[in-house]
């Protein structure tokens, strides 16, 4: 396979729908519209590799799921005193 230079425009990926392809010196760079409307121009290997999935709406999303998932569990810090009732009986022997 050779590198992605197909033409890609008025394909989806994720929600981008390529519109057209915009030439800005060697990073060639796609005009898209994201499924929530707004238009968005990224670079076209970004978009065909999926590392462009939207306009950055789904970011936005997708960072309001998984945190749960980024918090590694945490112990709730308890401070348990070991022996107090006991303790105290010592001292009063
Ligand atoms: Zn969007």
């Amino acid at each position: 396979m050779a590198r992605p230079s197909k033409d890609i425009v008025g394909k989806k990926f994720f929600r981008l729908t390529v519109l057209k392809e915009v030439c800005t010196g060697k990073n060639p760079m796609v005009l898209c519209e994201c499924e929530c409307g707004k238009k968005v121009t990224v670079y076209k290997h970004n978009v065909i590799k999926g590392n462009t999935k939207s306009c950055g709406c789904w970011r936005a999303d997708r960072l309001r799921k998984p945190e749960s998932e980024k918090k590694p569990k945490k112990k709730p810090v308890r401070f348990v005193p070991v022996y107090d009732d006991d303790d105290d009986e010592d001292f009063r022997v």
